[in-house]
């Protein structure tokens, strides 16, 4: 199988110096291996995404020496795909609607427990209150919720092969750790048709991609993405979660830290062998 990687910014902002690591690795690894680098446009969230913050992605990452196969992928484009994943995972009767705030959330989740997580790689872990719903009783006004406990059980659970330096090795599905530590996941946020993991592991599959290379703040997803792709018949990629770049005190960089736009670096008569040095990459192997 060809070695097939991606990176899959969302246009909600700048590419900073983070995400010009994540991509330049992910090209080199591809390069170095005679494989494919493909560019994803994660603009999901309608509400957030905008067409000039794609656009200077594009602009960025050819400018940084990046090449890509086209027409890119774009999640706003995808929706009959996502809904297809919703049905499957519905038919084998996994959802159930869900219509809590997060103040509901919060208050039924009571105090907090010795030794018992609160919030999990979806955030605050769901505490069960709209479990009981049918698919058919959902309303535009409601979130789509996996059941974890179902989930884990109609799954054939696999391991995933990570090759990233912080968690190296093979990791296996705990289904004990998916109900306590991850919860009842989101498929379906309001007004999206779909949830970042969904449209990731959908998109992952129609894209072919053999080696998944993101930040390692992503590793803690992976087992509901390794998951998702057990319920749903689809292939596990190898995963590579890199180390964050920070900044000068030690904080990961964040989409408002324009101070470290691609953008601005260039204005500033940096060039893309800067950036590379910035980062930690070797010079350009082309
Ligand atoms: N769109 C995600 C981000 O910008 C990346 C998702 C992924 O690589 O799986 O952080």
């Amino acid at each position: 199988m060809t070695f097939t990687t991606r990176f899959a910014p969302s246009p909600t902002g700048p590419l900073h110096l983070g995400h010009a690591y994540s991509a330049m690795l992910a090209h080199d690894m591809a390069m170095s291996e005679g494989g494919t680098f493909l560019l994803r446009i994660e603009d999901i969230d309608q509400s957030r995404a905008r067409p000039e913050w794609e656009a200077q992605i594009y602009e960025d990452l050819h400018w940084l020496g990046l090449s890509w196969p086209e027409p890119v992928m774009r999640q706003s484009e995808r929706l009959p795909s996502y809904q297809a994943a919703l049905d499957q995972l519905a038919a084998l009767g996994l959802t159930y609607p869900c219509r809590c705030n997060r103040a509901d959330i919060e208050a039924a989740a009571g105090a907090p427990q010795e030794g018992v997580p609160q919030f999990g790689p979806d955030g605050r872990i769901y505490p069960g209150t709209c479990r009981s719903r049918q698919p058919s009783e959902a309303t535009g006004q409601d979130v789509i919720r996996l059941n974890m406990q179902k989930a884990v059980r109609a799954a054939d659970l696999r391991s995933f092969t990570e090759t990233g330096p912080a968690f190296p090795g093979t990791h296996a599905l705990d289904a004990d750790t998916l109900i306590s530590s991850v919860g009842d996941i989101i498929l379906v946020r309001r007004n999206m048709g779909s949830s970042y993991h969904m449209s990731v592991v959908a998109d992952d599959a129609d894209q072919g991609i053999t080696h998944a290379v993101r930040g390692a703040d992503l590793f803690e997803a992976t087992q509901i993405h390794v998951l998702l792709q057990c319920l749903l018949d689809l292939p596990t990629p190898i995963y590579h979660h890199h180390h964050l770049i920070r900044d000068d005190s030690g904080k990961r960089l964040a989409k408002r830290d324009d101070a470290r736009a691609i953008a601005k670096y260039r204005a500033e008569g940096a060039t893309p062998q800067d950036i590379r040095e910035m980062v930690g990459l070797p010079p350009s192997p082309r």
